[in-house]
């Protein structure tokens, strides 16, 4: 299995990409959709549909910001290029495939978010917030912190392990206590357990952690405890290796003092 999951990752260009395909695959979600570079795209079709998944092909390409990290920015371009990418729409329903083409040409985020099996809690928060986030980075992080109390969240709801291609979900959760969020991940996360054991040991040494988001930016702490002043770690990984991860990295600890005075929160997932 591992080595299947080695030829999807170069395939479709990512783990999460892969991801995507097999959650519809085994029966995880009924559709879902791909970003696929062109040079690749007939490829990834013939190989979707020898599993048995009907496929339907956006009809123009995009770009995506990926200057920022993880971006689900993408950028209609008029001319196709072999790097530039489209959407395959990907699900066990021929109809179903095609329909999610429709929606998302006519941005019909409602439907195309049901089609998808995002919460409707979820695809609301996305329709209330799209306008604002698209001026930005685009990836909904502010406003689902804004919905979340507190700063202890449950460990299923860790959506920033996408940030470092290791997602549990595919949707924008509206807040880190959505519960049904927490469920698409539990349901996610057990594929792995029982198909994928070394990626479910990746998602155990990940979702159980600290994380500082700032601007873009995810900061992920692995083995992480609270003490009075500060927090202890044993790792850190980064989305970007600027100065503040190297900072971080060349110790195991930081003072709650530093989070605080760079206007910055730990959310602590457990
Ligand atoms: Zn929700």
């Amino acid at each position: 299995m591992r080595e299947d999951l080695k030829a999807m990752v170069s395939l479709f260009g990512s783990l999460s990409r892969s991801l995507e395909v097999l959650w519809v695959l085994y029966d995880k979600k009924e559709g879902a959709r791909i970003a696929v570079r062109n040079y690749n795209l007939s490829r990834a079709k013939t190989f979707a549909e020898g599993l048995g998944l009907h496929t339907a092909v956006s009809s123009t390409s995009f770009l995506f910001d990926t200057a920022s990290g993880y971006s689900s920015k993408a950028m209609r371009i008029n001319t196709e290029i072999p790097s530039s990418f489209k959407f395959l729409y990907v699900s066990k329903r021929k109809r179903k495939s095609e329909r999610m083409r429709e929606y998302d040409e006519e941005k019909n985020h409602k439907k195309l978010g049901k089609a998808l099996g995002y919460p409707k809690c979820c695809i609301k928060f996305f329709i209330k917030n799209h306008e604002e986030e698209e001026k930005g980075i685009n990836d909904f992080v502010m406003p689902a912190i804004m919905n979340s109390e507190g700063s202890n969240f449950p460990w299923q709801s860790n959506f920033f392990t996408r940030y470092f291609d290791l997602p549990v979900i595919s949707h924008l959760p509206c807040s880190f206590r959505c519960r049904k969020t927490t469920r698409i991940a539990e349901r996610n996360i057990d594929l792995a357990k029982s198909h994928f054991p070394h990626l479910y040991n990746a998602y155990l040494s990940t979702l159980k952690s600290g994380v500082i988001y700032s601007k873009g930016r995810v900061y992920l702490f692995q083995g992480i405890r609270e003490f009075e002043d500060n927090f202890n770690y044993t790792k850190v990984i980064a989305s970007h290796p600027d100065d503040f991860y190297l900072k971080l990295s060349a110790r195991n600890t930081i003072p709650k003092r530093v989070i605080e005075e760079n206007g910055m929160r730990m959310l602590i997932f457990e």
